[in-house]
């Protein structure tokens, strides 16, 4: 059929082809075959040291105990009750957020960023998120005529840049009238960062100024939750202080913290004080569900929702998580030894799928890394190291090669 018979709409004629880490991942895969020892540090899912998904049994088990009659069965359009209270629970524990809390079931992070997107957003306006960001951000909001405005995310020093995110915030508020801010942590996606209390006091600080001149919403997107370091769960404290200045939301997601990524379970949780807030939030994102997906994956669902409430479903999730983390974190431990004897430049990194390594000549850095046979993934700014990837002993030559495409890049 030639071009000018396609009866595509024009904006959905020339859309980018294959995910640009997908075809990164191919060419790695092919070059392992014809017998290169290749680094795939590209794949964003977690994998065993021998290159196997690393999954979690019990999860497979509780797939396999939903009796079929009620799998087979539409779930809810919001999703089923005991699953939202379950992952309320997870998210704000029995604190009081919990009790101001709405949920609806979405398929996985993603849905549930869109589902932000579309409630807390005109078409036209702009979310507000950090210069390095997960693409189908971008994607997404293109996808449902929203844009994406970013603010520098880092300062010279390698901290969260709190002034940029204050002034960037202000500017959007003086021309838009409203904000919906997404941010991700901790372990963010690409750079590793997490969040620390000095960070999340500057984020309430200027969200509260924002506040006070139109509708501003926060999106904390929580997909990495599991894996950060031990102040991970610091922003709790800092959300209660926001609860009914800001709307509040939090995307959730089963893909990383369950290692299921393929079962598309998720929710986006909606925090407000007030009762018929509440309802209204219910009502808003449960209509998104029935326009979009209509529901959910209902055996993932009934699943995820059984493990969270038997304790000893959740004690066992508990234990093959932990396996998981150690694993992640013995890998992240001998990277930060080797970068920083090789003076790579990267944000701090306690613990996550990724990290970057700063460049503003990622592409020929990239490039040259594939040529010693490592991959990783170009962003603007960097280029990003899936260590979910790679095995622990593969990190220093993942180091050696970084350090070596830096000094010399290549034209891509
Ligand atoms: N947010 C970030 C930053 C991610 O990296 C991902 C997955 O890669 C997601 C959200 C959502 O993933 P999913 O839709 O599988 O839950």
């Amino acid at each position: 059929m030639s071009e000018t018979t396609s009866s595509l709409i024009p904006e959905a004629f020339d859309r980018p082809g294959d995910d640009p880490i997908f075809a990164l991942n191919a060419e790695a895969q092919e070059r392992a075959r014809a017998g290169e020892t290749i680094i795939n540090a590209t794949l964003g899912a977690l994998m065993e040291d021998d290159g196997s998904l690393a999954v979690m049994p019990v999860v497979a088990e509780a797939l396999a105990s939903i009796p079929i009659r009620r799998s087979a069965a539409y779930a809810p359009i919001a999703g089923d009750r005991e699953f939202l209270a379950a992952v309320v629970e997870d998210v704000f524990g029995k604190g009081s957020l919990a009790a101001q809390a709405v949920a609806v079931a979405t398929p996985g992070g993603t849905g549930a960023v869109h589902h932000a997107i579309v409630n807390f957003l005109e078409p036209g306006e702009a979310l507000l998120t950090t210069s390095f960001y997960w693409g189908p951000y971008r994607i997404m909001a293109d996808h449902t005529r929203r844009r994406v405005e970013t603010f520098s995310m880092f300062t010279a020093a390698g901290r969260f840049d709190g002034e940029a995110f204050a002034a960037a915030l202000d500017g959007l508020m003086e021309r838009q009238g409203r904000a919906l801010v997404i941010l991700n942590s901790p372990c963010h996606n690409p750079t590793g960062y997490s969040l620390d209390d000095e960070d999340w006091s500057g984020v309430v600080a200027a969200l509260r100024a924002a506040a006070d001149r139109g509708p501003v919403a926060l999106c904390l997107d929580h997909a990495y939750a599991k894996f950060g370091g031990p102040s991970a769960d610091g922003w709790v404290r800092h959300f209660e202080a926001l609860a009914g200045e800001v709307g509040l939301l939090v995307a959730w997601t089963v893909s990383k913290s369950f290692a299921q990524y393929g079962a598309r379970v998720g929710a986006l949780v909606a925090v407000h004080p007030d009762a018929t807030e509440r309802g209204r939030l219910e009502n808003a994102l449960s209509y998104s569900c029935r326009g979009t997906w209509s529901n959910c994956n209902h055996l993932g669902l009934l699943a995820i929702a059984k493990i969270l409430t038997t304790p000893e479903l959740s004690a066992r999730v508990d234990a093959q998580r932990a396996r998981l983390r150690t694993l992640l974190a013995g890998r992240v431990a001998v990277f930060n030894a080797h970068a920083s004897k090789a003076g790579l430049r990267y944000p701090r990194y306690e613990g996550g799928f990724f990290v970057t390594v700063f460049t503003e000549d990622s592409v020929a850095v990239a490039a040259r890394m594939r040529e010693d046979g490592v991959f990783v993934v170009p962003v603007s700014g960097g280029v990003r190291v899936a260590l979910c990837s790679t095995p622990a002993a593969d990190v220093p030559r993942v180091v050696e090669a970084l350090a070596a495409g830096l000094k010399s890049p290549v034209a891509g």
